[in-house]
């Protein structure tokens, strides 16, 4: 690999820049090669005379601004020796917060250069002093000078760099410029097959960096751009689509439908008829199984679409043809709920070999941590024998105990809780690879599907089965409505009195101890720490002793129980032997009880959109109307509560994905799904670019039909090979 690395890209900035501006570059951006900084881009930019908004200016940090001088003043400190000067500068609106005081002590040529009418840029940190915006002993530049003026230069467009206290923003230009004029950018590789640039009219790699960092006018900058978003489409794409093809291109077993088998009786036994969705995926499903190549296929659809029904009749088909299915679940409690519906759905059918079974019947085994001794070792040899031809468990699975017989289909159940490892290690259980599965009640938006997860094919169940009850939503702010914290009680007893379930979700397990770092989402923000939460065992104690609720049946569930205790809790609650249920969100993913129709979710601010659209998924699972309450003692406008609004507005849970995604950093949702750990998407923005997403994968798909090994594409192979492996490529420079 190394002779193909880009000799160019790879030298160090010291033998380019000399030793002073490499080592600032170095030390305070982390930059250390002229790739490195070639592709440090601006984070925006000014057009000349545009002066910075300063009513817009964030406090205590880092900014640059662009202002006018109106004031120049020095005078003797009294307590201290030196001279202080005091500069005012501008943005020349004429109403508001319009001015920004600069205060230089000993400064030797400000009080000379920023004379009133001077236009400069400055750099450094706003903060508040007597009631005004103050910056102290900004660095700045002058922007006009005096003597010759350049119409071409006064017509381009400033570029702001994301800059540091200690690295203003025009010393990373000046340092980006002295490097553009001395690399030789014929020896850059360009990842963008050439045919592609010029159907596309794209700007060559030269033209991309010179005008990203020293445009001509804006719409040199949207040009270079559009350039680096499709060449970063096309080098995930093609990595994607290399990956599929490969995967694509293994043998597996086929396991094609059989006549008069289990999946047919099945389908004649079923109480209702399948949605449109579910013929259709279930259709595409049969026909990739049917091949002697892996499917690989993501399954996505609301909690209650119906997926857990794709998947048994997709491990029937494969029963029928010889093969064994496995289901890995996130959580035991998840694993047994499927244990039990799979059984009570299958009826006779589940009963191979058992008195009373089906002759023809399999046997659905269930194998979790908590399943130990002999019990686990039948299991064990049941897995082994075929006599067992359904396996339903959780990560226990990937024990190498478990040896199958021959294991045809893989079904993941909430794909996101688990990693591309673990899919890997079930997969070595097999003789050949196995058809993949994955499921997830987490709607992906489309680009997402295609970059994250883009190895896989997807799928998706739009319509709930008929006869669902919709679920009301409501935002209880108990600032404005205090009067709630009771009505809310009283309204969970008429729910109870009317022989129906609750549930009450509080972020956190007791008191006493950290916050439960599996309740939160990144997006929950800090600093509210003092405000007391909501508390499962508090909240247990409280209801209890409520007079509204005496006699209600309150259970306790939350992670810190052991496992047959949270069994034994979800047993009784399902059952009917619980009215009230108090949890963490254990609750969270597939768990179903139809006769629960109430939801109380206390300091629902502390969940994210996505957690809290799953969450109420658990209620309005039967035909009864489901009510969700989402209470938050934040006060009306906080931001927070924005997520609540969203939650409120709207069942659609794609919707809120895309409302969740806005609220997130985009590193979030790439980060760690990413094989190579670090996001390295610099300009692309996967919900925003969305037809340059797909515009680079199509392309890709071309490029990898033709050239599966990338053999006439070396620049691109190079690309991917830096994208999955960036570290390797730090590696190799600075060795
Ligand atoms: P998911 O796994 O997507 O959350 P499930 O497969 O668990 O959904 O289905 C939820 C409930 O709806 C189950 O009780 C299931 O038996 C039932 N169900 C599934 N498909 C249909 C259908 N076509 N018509 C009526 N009920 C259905
Ligand atoms: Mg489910």
């Amino acid at each position: 690999m190394t002779e193909h690395l880009p000799a160019e890209v790879e030298l160090e900035l010291k033998r380019r820049l000399g030793q002073r501006s490499a080592s600032a570059l170095e030390k305070h951006l982390g930059l250390s090669t002229v790739g490195e900084l070639l592709n440090y881009f601006p984070r925006r930019y000014l057009k000349r005379g545009e002066l910075t908004s300063i009513a817009e200016l964030p406090l205590d940090e880092n900014v640059t601004l662009v202002a006018r001088v109106v004031s120049c003043t020095t005078r003797r400190m009294r307590a201290r020796k030196g001279i202080l000067t005091d500069v005012v500068v501008s943005d020349d609106s004429v109403r508001g917060l319009n001015q920004v005081h600069l205060t230089f002590f000993n400064a030797y040529r400000a009080d000379k250069e920023l004379l009133p009418g001077t236009l400069a840029m400055f750099a450094g940190k706003v903060t508040t002093y007597q009631r005004q915006l103050t910056l102290t002993n900004p660095d700045y530049v002058l922007l006009e000078d005096e003597t010759g003026f350049d119409a071409v230069e006064a017509r381009r467009p400033v570029p702001l760099y994301p800059a540091t206290a200690k690295l203003s923003s025009w010393r990373i230009k000046a340092a980006v410029e002295a490097l553009l004029d001395v690399v030789d950018f014929s020896r850059i590789e360009d990842p963008v097959p050439a045919d592609i640039a010029i159907r596309d009219r794209l700007y060559s790699l030269e033209d991309a960096y010179q005008q990203i960092h020293r445009p001509q006018d804006l719409e040199s900058v949207a040009k270079a751009q559009e350039r680096f978003r499709y060449q970063e489409a096309l080098i995930l794409q093609t990595a994607l689509a290399r990956r599929r093809a490969q995967a694509a291109a293994e043998e597996a077993t086929a396991r094609p439908h059989r006549r008069a088998g289990l999946l047919e009786r099945f389908d004649a036994s079923l109480p209702f008829t399948l949605t449109g969705g579910q013929q259709e995926v279930g259709a595409t499903i049969a026909a990739e199984l049917a091949e002697n190549h892996p499917m690989n296929r993501l399954l996505q659809g609301e909690v209650g679409s119906g997926k857990t029904l794709v998947a048994l009749r997709a491990m029937l088909q494969v029963i029928d043809a010889g093969g064994q299915a496995v289901l890995m679940a996130p959580t035991e409690v998840l694993a047994g709920q499927h244990y039990e519906s799979i059984r009570r759905m299958l009826g006779p059918l589940a009963e191979g070999g058992m008195l009373g079974g089906d002759e023809n019947g399999t046997r659905v085994v269930l194998l979790t941590g908590s399943v130990v001794g002999s019990a686990r070792r039948s299991v064990l040899r049941d897995i082994n024998s075929n006599e067992a031809g359904i396996v339903i468990g959780t990560h226990a699975l990937l024990s190498k105990e478990v040896e199958y017989y021959d294991l045809g289909l893989i079904v993941v159940d909430e794909q996101h809780r688990f990693g591309v490892e673990q899919r890997d290690q079930l997969r070595a259980q097999a003789i050949k690879p196995p058809h993949l599965l994955v499921m997830t009640a987490t709607p992906i938006p489309r680009t997402v599907a295609m970059t994250v997860f883009g190895d896989l094919e997807t799928s998706v169940l739009r319509e709930l089965p008929a006869g669902r009850a919709p679920i009301r939503t409501h935002l209880v702010g108990l600032v404005e409505n205090p009067g709630w914290a009771d009505r809310i009680w009283a309204r969970a007893r008429e729910e109870v009195d009317a022989g129906r379930q609750v549930y009450v979700v509080c972020p956190k397990i007791g008191d006493d101890e950290g916050e439960d770092p599996a309740s939160f989402e990144p997006t929950a923000d800090a600093g509210e720490e003092s405000r007391p939460l909501a508390s499962v065992q508090r909240m247990a104690e409280f209801l209890a002793e409520l007079p509204v609720l005496s006699g209600v049946r309150i259970g306790v569930l939350h992670g810190r129980l052991d496992s047959a205790e949270k069994n034994a809790t979800m047993a009784a609650f399902t059952e009917g032997r619980l009215d009230l249920l108090v949890s963490t969100t254990v609750i969270e993913v597939g768990v179903d009880v139809p006769n629960a129709t109430m939801m109380v979710i206390l300091d629902a601010d502390r969940f994210g959109i996505s957690q809290l659209h799953q969450l109420r998924g658990r209620v309005g699972r039967g035909s009864l109307l489901g009510t969700c309450l989402l209470v938050t003692s934040l006060e009306p406008g906080h931001p927070s509560r924005e997520r609540l609004q969203a939650v409120e507005a709207t069942t659609d849970g794609f919707r809120l994905a895309q409302d969740d995604l806005k609220l997130r950093r985009e590193g979030d949702i790439l980060g760690s799904s990413q094989s190579g750990g670090k996001s390295t998407l610099k300009l692309l923005r996967v919900i925003k670019d969305e037809a340059v997403i797909e515009h680079a994968r199509k392309d890709a798909a071309a490029i990898i039909e033709h050239d599966a090994q990338l053999g006439d594409y070396p620049e691109l192979a190079d690309a991917i090979e830096q994208y999955l492996n960036p570290e390797k490529e730090a590696f190799l420079e600075r060795g």
